[in-house]
């Protein structure tokens, strides 16, 4: 009787946050409270693919469930963003018919990385995703081995039966396997190809002498902090790996990307017949798994785009579904919340790049965008809040951020502007980007007019979530 009361209180609760357009956290939180155990006496349906990491939750959480759908699944998701337990407890209830049963093929769970493992006590995903581990929300997250140490954790809650789907590149979320772990792993990666076709910003970066506030993730072993050296770098301290002390080093992913061409949005993937897992491949054999190339066609490429791309791959491969039927279903597909947006000032061309403020590693991103393109450019940087979810003026994040990317030549002028421009403006004192080219605009209601009489090329602006508005109106291109 609990059970069908916790189902019914969620269900009401739901239907009347829709009605008042309330959060989607609360009819959980309130059925949890009345029965904490309610989510372990549901039906669940054969398939839950859970997502956690540092970047590209609420991405591939999207496309997985596109993907499901496009295959013919039926798909509950938490696309409302809520990514705690009491978000997955809503989702789940409100989903379950009065006797606790999901009539559904598949449910895909964002899930915060800190606070998975109480989702997972309740709800065992049968295959659990783990984008990469960064930088990210310092004020909340401090640095993330302690985020490995959470989602380690939660793996531990999860238990051995769940599949586990592993960025190859990044060593954080390597170092998440041990001798112990016994759960099959579906590794995912970018290959040695592609490095020399990335952005020339970063290599750039790492030429500069001034380069100051560069830190290297990579430069020490997770595991056992011995000298780490890579054959190659993707970004930041993704890459080929490997511990001089104790031979830890990236394993060979079974999904695995080939070629990205950044000019018609083609990314050739390989998808190895059987993932290739140091616990499924006897080390005796010669066996080579059949590689089947497929080509999938992004609408935006971007290397952030291209990992959420094999997250999914791999993650819906998890639960049945061909590389090749994946990557026809996402064919140019274009995201709901997504983090381009292209504008016009006067008959001047511009996009204006969302960035998550406290994580480099996305930031850098943004910046590689912009030199990646042939044209002059102009680059305006806003920081006027730093988190949309809480109140931090903590700007040490500013130091970590590779702005050096933006010495390259094809950068005219750099416009820095909001609460935080001192800041930005001491930053950029310490780079090695031509001091000529930057200028700081204190009132936003001045942006368009100095945009528009004092800089050049084409406008990308670069600002996060919450400075979003704030940016399109100061620019003048809020669509009415
Ligand atoms: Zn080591």
């Amino acid at each position: 009787v609990k059970v069908i009361i916790a189902i019914a209180i969620c269900k009401i609760l739901y239907f009347i946050g829709r009605l008042v357009g309330k959060g989607s956290s609360l009819p959980g939180q309130i059925a949890l409270k009345f029965y904490p155990e309610v989510l372990n006496r549901l039906k669940l349906p054969p398939t839950i693919i859970a997502i956690t990491g540092s970047n590209g939750k609420t991405s591939t959480a999207e496309t997985v469930a596109y993907a499901l759908k496009g295959n013919g699944k039926s798909v509950g998701w938490n696309h409302e963003g809520s990514n705690q337990i009491e978000g997955a407890a809503t989702l789940l209830l409100r989903l379950s018919s009065i006797s606790g049963a999901i009539k559904k093929d598949a449910i895909v769970l964002e899930c915060d990385e800190r606070y998975a493992t109480k989702i997972f006590k309740q709800i065992r995903p049968t295959v659990l995703a783990v984008t990469n581990l960064c930088r990210d929300q310092l004020t909340r997250n401090g640095h993330h081995e302690f985020i490995r140490d959470c989602i380690s954790e939660a793996i531990a809650a999860a238990g051995a039966e769940t599949k586990l789907v592993l960025n190859a590149d990044d060593p954080y979320v390597a170092s998440l396997v041990s001798d112990k772990t016994e759960n099959e792993i579906i590794w995912f990666g970018v290959g040695k190809e592609v490095f020399y076709r990335t952005p020339p910003g970063e290599a750039m970066a790492s030429k500069c002498i001034n380069a100051a506030g560069m830190y290297d993730d990579g430069a020490f072993c997770p595991i056992c902090k011995g000298k780490m050296t890579y054959n190659y770098r993707i970004t930041g301290h993704f890459g080929d790996y490997m511990c001089n002390l104790c031979g830890f080093m990236r394993q060979r992913p079974s999904i695995e990307v080939t070629k990205l061409d950044y000019s018609t949005g083609d990314v050739t993937i390989i998808a190895r017949e059987k993932p290739v897992t140091k616990h499924t491949m006897p080390p005796d054999t010669n066996h080579i798994p059949e590689e089947t190339p497929v080509v999938a066609h992004m609408a935006h490429v971007s290397l952030t785009g291209t990992y959420n791309l094999l997250t999914t791959i791999a993650a819906v491969s998890a639960a049945g579904i061909a590389a090749s039927d994946t990557v026809k279903t996402l064919d140019k597909y274009e995201l709901k919340g997504g983090r381009t947006v292209r504008f016009l000032v006067g008959d001047r061309e511009g996009m204006l790049l969302i960035s998550k403020h406290e994580n480099s590693l996305s930031y850098n991103q943004s910046l590689s965008w912009a030199v990646q393109q042939s044209k002059p450019c102009t680059v305006v940087i806003l920081v006027d809040s730093i988190s949309r979810k809480y109140f931090t003026s903590e700007t040490s994040w500013l130091w970590d951020i590779s702005f050096d990317i933006l010495s390259d030549d094809k950068v005219k002028n750099i416009v820095l502007s909001g609460r935080y421009v001192s800041e930005l403006a001491s930053r950029f004192a310490l780079s090695c980007i031509d001091k000529q080219k930057i200028a700081y605009v204190n009132e936003l209601d001045k942006m368009r007019e100095f945009v528009e009489s004092s800089t050049i090329g084409t406008i990308y602006a670069v600002t996060c979530f919450s400075d979003k508005l704030k940016l399109q109106k100061a620019l003048g291109i809020l669509r009415k």
